[in-house]
């Protein structure tokens, strides 16, 4: 059996009741590897680089076989950028490149280069107007329930191209899952951890295309723009994030 294990922590109270996000995880785990995700995501949250968390919350649901969908781990492969400018214009071609229109794609990056503060999830942005059509406020839409197959393989499929720490890690997963559903163009996405500057569009056509520099270190602002095609059904997708259990594999060692 499966269990869902998420983390969400916040300064100055719960979000709802107004603190600022601090960190969040999420992992689908078999029940022997609960108590050590547990422990692990307290110390995450307590430990965070944007700051001490005074609120954490943990939440562990079991999951059922017939609720899982599987999707296949995109392609990996990185952009030679140097700084954060370079790193603006490479995303650019890369969001046009996987069927983003230009004025949409700089749209995209202008409401991220705008953030005050970082947001809890994701803006859907139609690739062709540009136009934010999610109606999800500060919040912005999470995607949610998702993990792969086989962890340590996952981890051992990582380190052999040469790919340490939880951000890659975590964000292939959520990429993968992203990439999967119907409407989806292309994600943009930097990191809010101050120092953590690395980002990366990634697309069902072209894979995940990691971007080494994506913003000036020290920034505590990071977001992610989901790029989707005109008349994308909204409550669809927002389901498909939000709720629906995702397992990612690969088509190499990581089947079982
Ligand atoms: P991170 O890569 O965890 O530093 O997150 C960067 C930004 O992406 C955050 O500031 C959020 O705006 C957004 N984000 C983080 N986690 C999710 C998620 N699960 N679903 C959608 N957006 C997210």
């Amino acid at each position: 059996m499966l269990y869902s294990v998420k983390m969400r922590s916040a300064q100055g109270g719960a979000h709802e009741e107004g603190g600022r996000h601090i960190s969040g995880a999420e992992r689908i785990l078999p029940e022997e590897q609960l108590d050590y995700a547990v422990l692990t995501m307290l110390h995450r949250a307590r430990e965070h680089e944007r700051g001490r968390a005074d609120f954490i919350s943990l939440k562990v649901e079991e999951i059922k076989p017939q609720e899982i969908v599987y999707k296949p781990l995109l392609s990996f492969s990185t952009c030679p950028v140097k700084t954060a400018q370079e790193g603006h214009r490479a995303a650019v071609a890369e969001l046009e490149r996987a069927g983003v229109k230009p004025k949409a794609a700089l749209k995209g990056l202008e409401m991220l280069e705008n953030l005050h503060d970082s947001m809890r999830g994701a803006i859907v942005v139609d690739c062709e107007s540009g136009m934010r059509i999610d109606g999800m406020g500060e919040r912005g839409v999470r995607a949610s329930k998702m993990d792969c197959v086989n962890s340590r393989g996952y981890d051992e499929y990582m380190q052999a191209r040469g790919l340490t720490g939880d951000h890659v890690r975590e964000a292939l997963v959520l990429a993968s899952k992203v990439a999967g559903a119907e409407g989806m163009v292309a994600e943009l996405c930097w990191s809010d951890d101050p120092y953590y500057v690395t980002g990366y569009v990634a697309s069902p056509l072209y894979g995940y295309r990691r971007i080494p520099v994506m913003k000036e270190r020290g920034s505590g602002i990071g977001g992610r723009v989901f790029f989707v095609r005109p008349g994308t059904d909204m409550q669809k997708l927002i389901n498909y994030l939000e709720e629906q259990v995702v397992m990612i594999q690969t088509g190499e060692v990581l089947t079982c």
